[in-house]
């Protein structure tokens, strides 16, 4: 058979969809079906169900600190796991197979452990399999540093490892199959009527991660938006149409096409720092030295000579955070630090946001009208965003859906 004459498509699945014995069986027939249809397929696979979360645990169990580089050598064995499964269960359909490592199928990264960043992805084997009428299994989530250690890519990672195997193959399009149908304007067990997106656009998407919405992990979507590999976003479960996130998506009306919110993060405020040259530069630089990223930075320089400067980590950052701006202040003699964890941001998300004035007013008129009271905003081309109380997100986010969603005519 030509293998080679045919399109190379990168199929993703998730810990649900490989999560049993059964699930690896109803996943090896879709491959099959896929190929059927006349695709050469790549496969990238997570650990089984909970299986990163249950590795966690048990490395907990035995160590508070716990060192990174042990970390990711136990968590990189979920996902060896789940590829050797799925090779066997494919072998058992009838479909020729085989599994591959991070290093068997070239991923290289550098970087924190457990936040590997991956800088080159030489997939030579892994395409020579695919030729060959051979499916590859690879792991997702890992790769091998320069001094040979394995790395992982942060959690979610997974999708990263089959963007990144999609682009370095030049595949033309990366699946996606999850447990859940496709992106949706919000979240089902929050909002009243969820509308499942056909289209949407690599920045978009990329938003839509960003600021909460759990389907791809950001970090994935920005590579796509790189490489311009068509994402598809669909069920494993069920065969429904799904999403597409590609470069110029077919308008379908709407200026916000969700609603998103985060409980996540934390909020930070370094409060009273003399209004110097370098003092940002500083207090960022040195978070960033931890691997903390900062977001919704907000500098507020309207009190005379001082300024305060807040913005939100994610809550496993909190305390690195407080470290980081304690020893600030002490040293710019500012005026103390503080911090809130009981917060949420709650973003609409679209990219016609800039050319409708209109949209700001809109949304804090909805938070006004369900009492929420909004504690920080940011705007930007793609995105509105307002922290709220933790306990009132999901009200702000149903008041919001209800309103640039299901109540806007089109
Ligand atoms: N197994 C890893 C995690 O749970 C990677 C992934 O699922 O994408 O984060
Ligand atoms: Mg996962």
């Amino acid at each position: 058979m030509d293998w080679k004459g045919r399109p190379l498509t990168v199929l993703k699945f998730g810990g649900s969809s490989v999560a049993d014995p059964q699930r690896m069986k109803e996943v090896s027939c879709r491959i099959r079906g896929i190929r059927e249809e006349g695709f050469r397929v790549a496969v990238v696979v997570s650990a089984m169900g909970s299986t990163t979360d249950r590795l966690l645990a048990l490395a907990r169990d035995v160590s508070y600190y716990g060192s990174g580089r042990e970390i990711d050598q136990l968590l990189a064995t979920g996902e060896q796991q789940s590829v050797a499964l799925l090779a066997l269960a494919l072998q058992q359909e009838g479909v020729p197979s085989r599994s591959f490592t991070a290093l068997q199928a070239g991923f290289k990264a550098k970087g924190f452990p457990t936040e590997g960043r991956l800088f080159r992805v030489e997939a030579q084997a892994v395409e020579d399999a695919s030729l060959e009428g051979v499916v590859p299994v690879v792991t997702g989530f890992q790769a091998i540093t320069e001094s040979g250690d394995v790395i992982t890519l942060g959690r979610g990672g997974s999708d990263l490892s089959a963007v990144a195997l999609a682009g370095a193959l030049k595949a033309q399009s990366c699946q996606i199959l999850k447990d859940v149908t496709g992106i949706m304007s919000g979240d089902p067990k929050v909002v009243r009527s969820p509308r499942k997106l056909k289209e949407l656009s690599y920045e978009e998407c990329m938003e839509l991660s960003v600021q909460g919405a759990k389907v791809l992990q950001a970090r994935s979507v920005e590579l796509a938006a790189r490489y311009e590999v068509p994402l598809y976003v669909a069920s494993s479960f069920v065969e429904e149409e799904g999403t597409w996130v590609v470069s110029n998506p077919v308008s379908e009306g709407l200026v916000i096409k969700a609603v998103v919110h985060d409980a996540k993060v934390a909020k930070v405020a370094l409060l009273g720092v003399p209004d110097i040259p370098g003092v940002a530069a500083r207090l960022f630089s040195d978070l960033a030295e931890k691997g903390v990223g900062a977001e919704m930075i907000i500098q507020n320089g309207m009190r005379g000579g001082v300024n305060d400067i807040g913005f939100l980590v994610k809550k496993e950052n909190l305390d690195q955070a407080i470290e980081t701006c304690r020893a600030m202040n002490r040293e710019m003699g500012a005026q103390g630090v503080s911090f809130d964890t009981e917060i949420a941001r709650v973003s609409v998300v679209g990219a016609g946001i800039a050319n409708h004035p209109e949209m700001p007013a809109q949304m804090f008129q909805v938070l006004a009208e369900e009492g929420v009271n909004i504690d920080m905003i940011a705007s930007t081309s793609l995105a509105l965003t307002c922290v709220v109380a933790a306990t009132r997100a999901e009200d702000a986010v149903r008041a919001l859906h209800d309103h640039f969603i299901e109540e806007a005519a089109f």
